[in-house]
């Protein structure tokens, strides 16, 4: 289970989630996040990695409420896809934001944030969120 991660992945990752790096497929040409050495649409292994946009508008949201345990203290948050701006679908929480406020359409950019506190030894992981972008 994701929340069972040892520590040396999560400092591997962490490259890649502070700085929004995708994949790009030189098969089929679909950019997807996060990055993974497979193609989700074609199963292709020539995939590339890319620096992704880091705006992008809330295509569609879903407010949490009752979330799994490791995520409770954050609750109610806003789970959403995000569309950037080069069309790769995101799937992020957005944060810095009433949950009542989010609306598909909104403008906004990726910030790094607490994604979570792991279990009892209290590791926190930081990840990619999005706030709303002022423009
Ligand atoms: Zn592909």
């Amino acid at each position: 289970m994701a929340y069972l991660r040892s520590v040396p992945r999560v400092w591997r990752e962490r490259e890649i989630k502070y700085r929004l790096i995708g994949g790009a497929c030189r098969s089929c040409g679909r950019r997807f996040y996060p990055y993974r050495q497979t193609c989700p649409a074609c199963g292709s292994e020539e995939v590339e990695r890319v620096k992704l946009p880091e705006t992008g508008t809330v295509e569609v949201f879903t407010v949490v409420r009752s979330p799994p345990s490791e995520f409770a203290e954050q609750a109610p948050y806003v789970v959403a896809l995000v569309r950037l701006d080069d069309g790769t679908l995101v799937p992020a929480q957005i944060t810095d934001v009433d949950p009542g406020e989010v609306y598909e359409g909104m403008r906004v950019e990726a910030a790094l944030r607490r994604y979570r506190t792991q279990g009892e030894r209290g590791i926190i992981e930081y990840g990619i969120k999005f706030r709303p972008l002022i423009q």
